[in-house]
């Protein structure tokens, strides 16, 4: 299995293990892991869950950074909401 984080920056999953240089490990709230680390390719730093796979997770994660709505695939929670805001400024 291979450890992947994703970097808000590269918009990339990478290889927790070859692709990112470690800095820390915690937990967030739901005892997953949590991994600060200096991308190798843009040499920002970031901090995002840990995913376990075999092999490169699809699609992307919610990124504060760069918020990228087509990137993410819409919750009915958050398609709702849009929706509401959308008749909200029409
Ligand atoms: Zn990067």
């Amino acid at each position: 299995m291979i450890n992947w984080v994703w970097c808000g920056d590269c918009l990339d999953w990478k290889d927790a293990g070859n692709e990112v240089s470690f800095m820390s490990i915690e937990e967030d709230t739901f005892g997953k892991d949590v991994m600060t680390f200096l991308c190798d390719k843009c040499e920002k730093e970031n901090k995002n869950n840990v995913i376990e796979s075999a092999t490169k997770p699809r699609g992307g994660r919610r990124s504060i950074k760069h918020h990228h709505d087509s990137f993410i695939p819409l919750t009915v929670e958050d398609a709702i909401s849009r929706n509401n805001k959308k008749d909200k400024y029409r």
